[in-house]
C-alpha cells in the first residue's frame, strides 16, 4: 500500500501574488529596556495579563499557520520574549510543528536561557546590539546591561543557535560612530552583523528622516574599510547582505524606508493579544482572539486568516504623504 501523505496546505496568498511562509509572534508587549527609538523611559500601558494569548491559545494558532496555511518559519519577538514566563516549555510545544524556530531578543537573560531554549528545540536567535560602549548603551537603552547583553550573544553561539545575528539601528549623533566597530566585533565573535534603518513605530512619535541613518550611508561607511561584494537576499528576506571581501563575513542591510522590499514580502503578524496584522505599517487588524474565545472552529480561524491576508495593501508609504502611523508602537506589534 503506498504511504498516505498529507497534501501540502493552500498558499497564503494576497491579492498581489504574494505568498506568506513566515509568522512573526509577539510573546508579551513588556521589556526590560527603554530604548529611546523604540519607547518612551516610563514605559508604555501594558496589556492586561488576562488579553495575553495563553501558550494554548498560541499553540493553536501556531499549528493552524503551519498545518494550513503554509507557515514555515516562526519567529518569536515582543516586546521582550525572554521575559515570556516558561519561554522553554513553550518553545519545546511549538517545535513539534516542525516549522524553523527563531527568536529576536534584546539578549538580556539570553547566557541563562540559551541552552535551555536551544534544547527545546530553538533553532536561531537575533540580539539587539546597538553599541559597544557602556556609558552609551545605558544611555540608549536606559539601563546599564551592556554586559548582560555580551555574555547573552556569547552564549547563543555556544548554545549553537546560529546564525546568531546581532541587529543595530544606526541613529545620527548617537551611534552612527560605531558602524564599523560593531562590524569588527560581529566578525571577531562569529555573529552576522545588520544594521537597520529607524522606521517610524516608536511609541512617541518622535522618529524624524534626519536623524535616520540611510543604507546608503551605512554602505559609504562600510565601504571606506572594506571591499563589498554584493550577495543580494536570501529569497524574500527584508536584509540586502555583502561580503566583506577577502573574508567569509557578511553584513545585512535593512532599509525598510529607503528601499522598501514590500513586493516580496511574506510575512504576517500575530501580536501578544491575538490581533492578526498583515503588515508592521497596517492600521487595521484581524481579532483572532476573540475568535479563539468565542469557540470558532480551525476553518473559521483559517478563513479569518486568509481574508486578512487578502486585505494586505501593496506597501508602507513612509514618506507619502497620505502615511499614517499605525495606532500600536513596533514594541506592541512585535518587530
Ligand atoms: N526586544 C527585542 C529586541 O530588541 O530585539 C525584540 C523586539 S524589538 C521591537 C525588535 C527589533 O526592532 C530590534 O532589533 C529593535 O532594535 C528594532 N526596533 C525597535 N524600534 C525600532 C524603530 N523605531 N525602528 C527600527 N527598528 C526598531
Ligand atoms: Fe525593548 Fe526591544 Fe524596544 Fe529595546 S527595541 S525597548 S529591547 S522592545
Amino acid at each position: 500500500m503506498a504511504p498516505r501523505t498529507t497534501p501540502a496546505p493552500a498558499p497564503l496568498v494576497d491579492r498581489f501574488g504574494r505568498v506568506h511562509t513566515d509568522l512573526r509572534i509577539s510573546l508579551t508587549d513588556r521589556c526590560n529596556l527603554r530604548c529611546t527609538y523604540c519607547m518612551p523611559a516610563e514605559g508604555l500601558d501594558w496589556l492586561p495579563k488576562a488579553e495575553v494569548l495563553t501558550d494554548g491559545e498560541l499553540l493553536r494558532l501556531a499549528g493552524i499557520a503551519v498545518h494550513r496555511l503554509g507557515i514555515r518559519t516562526l519567529r518569536l519577538t515582543g516586546g521582550e520574549p525572554l521575559l515570556r514566563r516558561g519561554l522553554p516549555g513553550l518553545v519545546e510545544r511549538l517545535s513539534t510543528l516542525g516549522a524553523e524556530l527563531s527568536l529576536t531578543t534584546n539578549g538580556i537573560g539570553l547566557a541563562r536561557l540559551a541552552p535551555e531554549l536551544k534544547q527545546a528545540g530553538l533553532h536561531r536567535a537575533n540580539v539587539s546590539l546597538d553599541t559597544l560602549r557602556p556609558e552609551r548603551y545605558a544611555a540608549i537603552t536606559r539601563r546599564d546591561r551592556l554586559a548582560d547583553v555580551l555574555a547573552g550573544l556569547a552564549a547563543a553561539r555556544a548554545a549553537g543557535l546560529e546564525p546568531v545575528k546581532v541587529n543595530a539601528v544606526p541613529v545620527r549623533g548617537v551611534n552612527e560612530d560605531e558602524i564599523v566597530d560593531l562590524v569588527e566585533f560581529a566578525v571577531a565573535g562569529g555573529y552576522r552583523m545588520r544594521f537597520i534603518e529607524s522606521m517610524p513605530l516608536d511609541a512617541q512619535g518622535a522618529w524624524n528622516r534626519e536623524a535616520m541613518v540611510t543604507a546608503e550611508e551605512i554602505l559609504g561607511v562600510l565601504g571606506e574599510r572594506w571591499r563589498l561584494v554584493p550577495v543580494g537576499r536570501h529569497g524574500n528576506a527584508p536584509a540586502e547582505e555583502w561580503r566583506l571581501d577577502g573574508t567569509p563575513h557578511v553584513v545585512g542591510v535593512i532599509a525598510s524606508v529607503t528601499r522598501p522590499f514590500c513586493g516580496g514580502c511574506d510575512r504576517v503578524r500575530l501580536t501578544a493579544d491575538g490581533q492578526l496584522r498583515n503588515c508592521l505599517f497596517a492600521t487595521e487588524e484581524s481579532d483572532l482572539r476573540a475568535l479563539l474565545r468565542g469557540g470558532a472552529d480551525d476553518d473559521g480561524i483559517e478563513a479569518a486568516w486568509r481574508a486578512c491576508v487578502a486585505r494586505k495593501g501593496p506597501g508602507h508609504r513612509i514618506g507619502d504623504e497620505g502615511f499614517v502611523r499605525p495606532d500600536r508602537p513596533m514594541s506592541a506589534i512585535g518587530g
